[in-house]
């Protein structure tokens, strides 16, 4: 298998995993560049998330045109482009509609790292993008990156949240470890105040959660997962 095929065979595995993960429904995606390209790979628009397979998969450059597939690419995809174009050192990107983090965000309430899902992300709050709107322009794509910054990811307030990595299996392991981090923040909230993580405690559970073979074991347990819920057929 080439390594293009091996990619688009990941993304639409992730997009199932994200499905399965509650992290995505029939909106939000995940893409990856092409090792060494300003090209990436994409989901097309109007195959469900939980269905998806190598060949519904699209190759985008880094102006969102589609250079190939069969499907035009989401309609968000300025915030994947933008973001790529803003950060050389990224190689996937994930956007979600994930409902404990646009809770919180509903609330006003900052995610801080309070356990250790939380700690992948580093010390201090999350950064929040305050337009709910949905991004389809490239000016829209820029400030989320802009509010993403050099961190891992970022809540789109009352709409999901954008996760980047430097890898699908990276991004995919962050993803589940930001919905879980809120969820347990926001249970934490309903019992009073949180005992938030020192800076060194994150610092220290954070290098954890961020060796390859724990982003590995997070990708290959929902591998397993997706696969007993029947949606891995093909895939392996
Ligand atoms: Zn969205």
């Amino acid at each position: 298998m080439s390594e293009i095929d091996d990619l688009k065979k990941k993304v639409a595995m992730a997009c199932r995993m994200l499905f399965v993960a509650e992290l995505v429904d029939y909106s939000g995606h995940i893409s990856v560049r092409i090792p060494g390209t300003d090209r990436f790979l994409i989901r097309g628009h109007p195959v469900s998330r939980c269905e998806v397979t190598p060949d519904d998969v699209v190759t985008v450059d880094r102006d969102g045109k589609r250079l190939d597939g069969k499907w035009n690419p989401p309609s968000e995809l300025p915030m994947h482009i933008r973001t790529y174009r803003a950060r050389d050192d990224i190689q996937s990107v994930a956007h979600l509609h994930n409902r404990m983090v646009v809770v919180l965000s509903m609330a006003d309430r900052p995610l801080i790292p309070a356990s250790n899902p939380g700690a992948l992300f580093g010390p201090g709050a999350i950064p929040v993008y305050q337009d709910p709107a949905l991004i389809h322009t490239d000016e829209q794509g820029d400030a989320v990156a802009r509010t993403v910054g050099k961190g891992d990811a970022a809540i789109l307030r009352g709409h999901g949240s954008i996760v980047v990595g430097q890898s699908i299996e990276w991004t995919f392991a962050a993803c589940v470890d930001l919905e879980e981090s809120a969820a347990r923040l926001c249970l934490a909230s309903t019992l009073g105040p949180v005992k938030f993580y020192t800076d060194d405690e994150v610092a220290r559970v954070g290098k954890g959660r961020r060796k390859p073979s724990v982003i590995q074991k997070v990708w290959d347990h929902y591998v397993a997962k997706a696969r007993l819920a029947g949606l891995m057929d093909g895939l392996g």
